[in-house]
């Protein structure tokens, strides 16, 4: 695409691939008019930034989950967003599945032991867990969380799920119509609905309790739809068993006590960081700002 004059980047372009199509701006401290594009990653546009940028017509997101853009008020505004759903589907899926295998079989736990030089000192460490053999729950049957159903298969007994509403895509499993029904039942809790106001502390701590001595979260949603003080505090005197987190409430700050935790696979939100899966948002970024700047539907407007 040529380059637009009137493009922004707001944050990480080079994660992207995207570094060569406009300027760089922190719309925190530098208005912008006569901008009318703006790219985002992960930290979003509030409605602040959108008030720096007075000529703004388009956010081209390279995210699926648009939790840190204020909608509404680029609604009012009539200002166009697009995201980067389907391309990262597969990625953020294998993670979730990565990180159940890793909490049960204490991966980065026996990487360390190796490490470290205990292995010759102390022998084999303590016994794991088996990753399969479990019932599956998954909380938020979308995009992600239909793709690691179809990746859980092998490694669950029963794959049960919670959506606001039973979904076709879910008539092979077994449908929970709340967070904790499916918690009670779940021996792992896969976490992926939608950020937001909407599924803030869906995992409370009443889930967590149900979940239990024995069972495992796995988020790779958003840190907020986790009471994540409850759930450390479970974690802490073991009436929650494991957790395997990718995403965390105040990112990219890790809560001390999680840090200092046996009982946990922790990964700063890597969900979709892989070279071939940025390269495809970086794309439909792409592709998006240029049907905007040619008068044509955009291809994946929220
Ligand atoms: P999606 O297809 O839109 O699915 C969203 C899911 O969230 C649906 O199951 C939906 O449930 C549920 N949901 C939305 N609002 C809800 C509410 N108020 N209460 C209960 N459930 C609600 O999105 P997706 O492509 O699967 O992505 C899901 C999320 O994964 C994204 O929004 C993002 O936060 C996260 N994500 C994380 C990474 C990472 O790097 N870790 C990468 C990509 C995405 P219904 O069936 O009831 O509508």
């Amino acid at each position: 695409m040529p380059k637009p004059p009137l493009l922004m980047l707001v944050e990480q372009p080079d994660l992207f691939g995207l570094h060569h199509i406009g300027e760089h701006y922190d719309l925190r401290s530098q208005p912008a008019p006569g901008i009318v594009a703006a790219v985002s990653s992960g930290n979003g546009v509030d409605a602040a930034m959108m008030e720096a940028a007075p000529d703004l017509k388009m956010i081209a997101l390279s995210v699926v989950g648009y939790d840190k853009v204020d909608v509404e008020t680029a609604r009012a505004r009539g200002i166009a967003i697009t995201n980067t759903p389907d391309v990262l589907t597969d990625d953020v899926a294998d993670l979730a599945i990565g990180l159940m295998i890793s909490v049960a079989r204490r991966l980065p736990q026996q990487d360390l032991f190796v490490r470290e030089g205990r292995w010759p000192l102390e022998g084999p460490p303590a016994l794991a867990r088996r990753a399969s053999g479990r019932r599956i729950g998954i909380l938020g049957l979308g995009r992600i969380g239909q793709a690691i159903a179809r990746r859980a298969q092998p490694f669950a007994t029963e794959i049960g799920y919670y959506s606001r509403q039973p979904r076709a895509e879910g008539k092979e499993y077994i449908y929970r119509d709340s967070p904790l029904a499916l918690a009670e039942w779940a021996d792992v809790l896969i976490v992926a609905v939608s950020g937001g106001p909407g599924t803030a502390g869906l995992v409370s701590h009443a889930v967590i309790e149900a979940l239990g001595p024995d069972g495992t979260l796995i988020n790779i949603a958003r840190g907020s739809v986790v009471d994540e003080p409850a759930m450390i505090a479970a974690l802490t005197d073991g009436r929650l068993g494991a957790a395997g987190l990718d995403v965390f409430a105040h990112e990219p700050n890790v809560p001390e006590a999680l840090l200092r935790l046996e009982n946990v696979a922790l990964v700063p939100h890597q969900g979709s960081a892989t070279r071939e899966t940025r390269a495809a948002m970086g794309k439909l970024v792409l592709d998006n700002l240029a049907a905007f700047f040619a008068g044509k539907p955009l291809l994946t407007p929220i």
